[in-house]
């Protein structure tokens, strides 16, 4: 199984966390938030063959960490995994746009001198102005649209940009998240927990809990889990070709 969107860094025990991925031999992608904890989450799983590590900025932090793109850029050759990144237009980050697009053009654009990059992005409230982004920065990489909560057509039109979703326990429970399940084409489908941030009951998600996800696909596709897995293997196969 697989985590494509965790902040392994931010449990109280990462270690713990690593252990358990470990043995029950998950994939996961380790997301950081600023450039600046890229070398200490490297670190974390630096040696472990089922994990990748991505260099990102956060929409949310874009407007404190402006000073760090620089240091994006030196450190960009050193991961073919970008994230997090992205927009957010929700309440509280929407007065920062100017500054989030700042960060997000300036990381797509670099991105384009690559030409392979696989990139993980939020896009809270901001479906919109992320696909005219992707749409102005061809080659910047494949785009994973993480917790995407859109319209049909935004989905539509993602799904021409050649975006994958990847999909967490907390879109299973929700009315929206359930919706937009339904429409993602089967090719197109990733698995996610966002865990510390995201919680279920009240507790926070484990790459672990990738699995919770599967058992609702599997239910809701009506088929057993090989042949999920086998569906997921091949999709995350597609995205790291
Ligand atoms: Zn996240």
């Amino acid at each position: 199984m697989m985590d494509l969107h965790c902040h392994i860094d931010l449990y109280p025990d990462p270690q713990a966390v690593i252990d358990e991925c470990i043995q029950n031999r998950l994939y996961v992608l380790s997301v950081t938030t600023t450039p600046k904890a890229w070398h200490g989450t490297y670190a974390l799983t630096s040696k472990l063959p089922r994990f990748n590590t991505s260099l990102g900025l956060h929409p949310q932090l874009a407007h404190q960490r402006l000073h760090e793109l620089p240091l994006f850029d030196s450190l960009v050759s050193e991961t073919r995994f970008i994230g997090e990144i992205g927009l957010d237009g929700t309440k509280n980050h929407a007065p920062y746009m100017e500054s989030q697009l700042e960060a997000f053009q300036h990381i797509l654009k670099k991105c384009q001198e690559y030409d392979n990059k696989i990139m993980t992005i939020h896009t809270l409230s901001a479906v919109t102005s992320v696909l005219d982004e992707l749409e102005k920065h061809p080659g910047a990489g494949v785009p994973i649209l993480h917790w995407f909560l859109g319209t049909k057509k935004e989905l539509t039109r993602a799904i021409s940009l050649g975006c994958y979703f990847s999909i967490g326990p907390a879109m299973t429970v929700s009315k929206r998240g359930k919706k937009v399940i339904e429409w993602i084409p089967r090719d197109r489908i990733l698995i996610e927990t966002d865990g510390p941030f995201a919680a279920l009951e009240g507790v926070s998600l484990k790459p672990i809990d990738s699995y919770r996800v599967c058992d609702y696909l599997a239910g809701q596709w009506q088929t057993d889990l090989d042949y999920l897995f086998s569906v997921l293997k091949t999709n995350l196969r597609n995205v790291l070709a």
